[in-house]
C-alpha cells in the first residue's frame, strides 16, 4: 500500500490549507473530507476572510480546493472511520478505503447546536445565524435575538450591541450562571440589550427571511435576526479514540506548533482549543500543523529518530 507523507482529514479550511503548504514542501498529501468545504461552505457572505470583500462560503471553499487540486494534493471524499498505529505507520481507516501515513493532521471540526425548529435550515443566512464574530456587521441599526445563556452568547449579545439597536437575548434559566462575572455585568450595563429569562424559542416567524420569533410562553417578538449560541461539539472522536489529549469540554490540546501529545499526529481549526473559531484562523493553524509535519519528517530523515516509534 501506498505510504503517504501527509494524510490530512477535514476539508475545511484548516484542511485544505494544511494540504497546500504540505504540498508546497513537496510531501506526498492525500486530504480526506466526509464533503467538500467545511462549515464555511455555509455562510452565504464571508466578509473577514482577507482578499474579498464579500465572498460566498461555498465559492471560497472551492477556490480552496481547485488551489489544492491544481497542487496535485490527492482528494477523496469519505468519511474517515480510525486511525491506528505509531509514528511513520500510521493507517487511516475510511468507509471506502484505507491509506497508510507517516504524519496525520486532524483538521475534522465542530458541529454548531441547532435549535432543531422547523424552517431553521432555510431561515439560516437569512436572517438566523450561529456566529455573530462573522455576521454582527449585517444589522447596523437593527433588532436581533440572541438565544443562550453562555459566555458565548453574552459575547454575541455585546458584539451585536455594537452594531444593532436592541439585542433581545432569550435564555431558558430564570438567571446567568455559566459566564464570567463581568460579562454579566458588562451585559447588564448595556442599556441596547434586555434579557427574557425562564423561555425557548417555539417557532421562527417570517417566509423568506426572519421576521421574528414566538416563545414558548406565547409571546412574541420581531426581530431582523437571531444567533443561535447554545454551544458546540467538536469532531474530536477519532483523536479521543486514538489517544489524543482533549480537553474538559472535548477539544484537542495542541500546542503552538499544532503536535498533539501523540508523536506524528497533529491537529489544526475548530477541533482545537483555540479562542477564536474563525476560517482565518483555521487557515492559519492549518498551515503551522503541516509545517510541524514537514519539520518533523526533516528532521527524523537527517538523524534517523521516529523510526522505531
Ligand atoms: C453559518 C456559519 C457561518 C460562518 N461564517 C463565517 C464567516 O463569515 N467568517 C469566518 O471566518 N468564519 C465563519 N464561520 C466559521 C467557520 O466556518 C469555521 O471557523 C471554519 O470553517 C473552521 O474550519 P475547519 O477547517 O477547522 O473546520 P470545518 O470547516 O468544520 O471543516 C471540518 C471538516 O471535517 C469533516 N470531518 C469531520 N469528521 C470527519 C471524519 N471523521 N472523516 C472525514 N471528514 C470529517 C467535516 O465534515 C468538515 O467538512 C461560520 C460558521 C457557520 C456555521
Amino acid at each position: 500500500m501506498k505510504m503517504y507523507d501527509v494524510v490530512i482529514i477535514g476539508t475545511g479550511p484548516a484542511g485544505y490549507t494544511a494540504a497546500l503548504y504540505s504540498a508546497r514542501y513537496r510531501l506526498d498529501t492525500l486530504l480526506v473530507g466526509m464533503m467538500p468545504g467545511g462549515m464555511i461552505s455555509e455562510a452565504p457572505d464571508v466578509c473577514n476572510f482577507p482578499s474579498y470583500d464579500n465572498i460566498n462560503g461555498m465559492d471560497l471553499a472551492m477556490k480552496m480546493e481547485e488551489q489544492v487540486r491544481s497542487l496535485d494534493v490527492e482528494v477523496v471524499y469519505d468519511s474517515v472511520e480510525n486511525v491506528q498505529g505509531v509514528n511513520n505507520d500510521f493507517t487511516v481507516k475510511a468507509g471506502m478505503g484505507e491509506y497508510k501515513a507517516r504524519k496525520v493532521i486532524l483538521a475534522t471540526g465542530q458541529e454548531r447546536r441547532r435549535l432543531h425548529l422547523e424552517r431553521e435550515k432555510e431561515l439560516t443566512g437569512k436572517g438566523v445565524s450561529y456566529c455573530a464574530t462573522c455576521d454582527a456587521a449585517f444589522y447596523r441599526d437593527k433588532t436581533v435575538g440572541v438565544i443562550g445563556g453562555g459566555n458565548a452568547a453574552l459575547a454575541a449579545a455585546l458584539l451585536l450591541s455594537r452594531y444593532a439597536d436592541g439585542v433581545m437575548i432569550f435564555y431558558r434559566r430564570e438567571q446567568f450562571t455559566r459566564p464570567e462575572p463581568i460579562r454579566i455585568l458588562e451585559v447588564e450595563q448595556e442599556v441596547k440589550i434586555k434579557t427574557v429569562f425562564g423561555v425557548n424559542i417555539a417557532k421562527l416567524l417570517g417566509q423568506d427571511r426572519l421576521r421574528g420569533v414566538e416563545l414558548d410562553d406565547g409571546n412574541t417578538y420581531d426581530l431582523d435576526g437571531l444567533f443561535v449560541e447554545i454551544g458546540s461539539t467538536p469532531n474530536s472522536q477519532l483523536a479521543r479514540n486514538m489517544g489524543v489529549d482533549v480537553t474538559e469540554e472535548g477539544y484537542i490540546a495542541a500546542d503552538t506548533f499544532r503536535r498533539t501529545n501523540i508523536h506524528g499526529i497533529y491537529a489544526a481549526g475548530d477541533v482545537i482549543a483555540s479562542p477564536l473559531k474563525q476560517a482565518v484562523t483555521a487557515a492559519g493553524q492549518g498551515a503551522e500543523a503541516a509545517d510541524s509535519a514537514y519539520q518533523d519528517i526533516q528532521r527524523e530523515k537527517v538523524t534517523g529518530a521516529g523510526k522505531d516509534e
